[in-house]
């Protein structure tokens, strides 16, 4: 079917430079497939991805958080998935290095990656190697499914923390990934959440309260009351105030237990440090917005304090229940994951550029944007 056959398609090829127009179906190699996109979201990486840095080599088709359903493959491995509904794993890892022979593919030394790497989900088709598809369950939507990678990256960071429902959390960066480790952590039966987010070119603040003795700060257009409130929090106004303080005096002048950084800034990491007990644990997610520094007093908090100091890196798919992929499935199909919710644009396959520009420009609120292909 493939001979001949054009698709459309999203491809770099320049930083800035992104270009919707008709290119070739992508070449099947054996023990891949062809996967016929039904909704593709928008990552925060692909804007320094698409905007600043480019991808690996020009032209590139971005777009890593896809799910469509396998049309075509070119051996009988692949031909048994046709007509499947599938997530996909973006990170191909080359199976041979040591981190890949342990199973910690999400550390593999030489990765390829769908959509950065080489051509990813924002096409009408991709092409994908079997071994990073995931049949998804009948209960699991086509934009629940392409929520599949932020979700599975969020539950992954959250694994890396020892936590016990007692645990208090303060939580600084409200984009996809923040929210969705919220949603984890209220999984996990801990109740006492301190969120704070900041989205500039919005200055009103306020305060959630989702369930008892979840904290919510933020500064935040009104629009964003709405995804949150899928979420079940409920929002209080509140001035402008120093986050850190309020997380002290919400915790008696103790600190969180466990402090949350999903915004990669040296003053989100500081106010990590600041608002964490002695004794606490610092989980860094977020991609670094820049250098970051730190001044010594903060730093003097990781020794004097002993504050368990924990990295996160994307997510472990494995092919088998107990991975993150399975269990944010497990966790979508159980009602207790709510990712649609967070998706805040769906625009038409061909209104890509409008979601980045929202994105860019911030004009609006928005959480996740996705588009979407022909297949649903
Ligand atoms: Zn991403
Ligand atoms: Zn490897």
């Amino acid at each position: 079917m493939r001979q001949g056959k054009t698709m459309k398609a999203y491809r770099l090829k320049g930083i800035g430079c992104l270009e919707y127009e008709d290119v070739p179906l992508p070449e099947l190699l054996p023990g891949w497939v062809l996967v016929k996109v039904g909704a593709a979201g928008i990552c925060g990486s692909d804007l320094p991805r698409i905007f600043e840095t480019g991808t690996y080599h020009f032209p590139t088709i971005p777009g890593h958080e896809f799910a469509g359903t396998v049309v075509d493959a070119c051996d009988e491995e692949g031909r048994s998935w046709i007509g499947k509904r599938v997530g996909i794993f973006p990170l191909i890892p080359c199976q041979k290095c040591f981190t890949c022979r342990e199973g910690q593919y999400e550390m593999c030394r030489d990765y390829d990656y769908l959509g950065s790497r080489r051509d990813g989900g924002f096409a009408e088709y991709a092409a994908v190697p079997v071994w990073n598809l995931m049949e998804l369950p009948d209960r699991m939507t086509m934009e629940e499914a392409a929520m599949l990678e932020p979700a599975s990256v969020a539950l992954h960071a959250v694994r890396r923390l020892t936590l016990h429902p007692s645990d208090t959390v303060a939580l600084f960066g409200l984009g996809t990934i923040g929210l969705i480790i919220t949603q984890w952590l209220r999984i996990r039966g801990i109740t006492e959440v301190y969120a704070v987010g900041h989205n500039p070119g919005h200055g009103e603040c306020m305060k959630r309260t989702a369930w008892p003795g979840y904290r919510y700060q933020n500064s935040v257009s009104p629009d964003r009351v709405s995804a949150a409130g899928a979420l079940s929090v409920s929002a209080v106004s509140e001035s402008d105030a120093d986050p850190v303080a309020w997380i002290m005096e919400q915790t008696g002048g103790k600190g969180v237990s466990v402090a949350i950084d999903c915004a990669g800034t040296t003053e989100s990491v500081t106010n990590c440090l600041n608002s964490v007990r002695p004794g606490g644990q610092l989980l860094l997610v977020g991609n670094p917005k820049g250098e970051m520094a730190f001044d010594q007093a903060s730093y003097w908090k990781i020794l004097r304090h002993q504050i368990r100091v924990t990295g996160t890196w994307n997510s472990m798919f494995h092919h088998n229940n107990g991975d993150d992929w399975h269990c944010v499935a497990d966790a979508v199909a159980d009602g207790e994951l709510h990712l649609s919710e967070l998706i805040t644009h769906r625009l038409p396959f061909d209104g890509l550029l409008r979601g980045l520009a929202i994105e860019r420009e911030h004009t609006e609120y928005f959480n996740k944007i996705m588009i979407f292909g022909g297949c649903g």
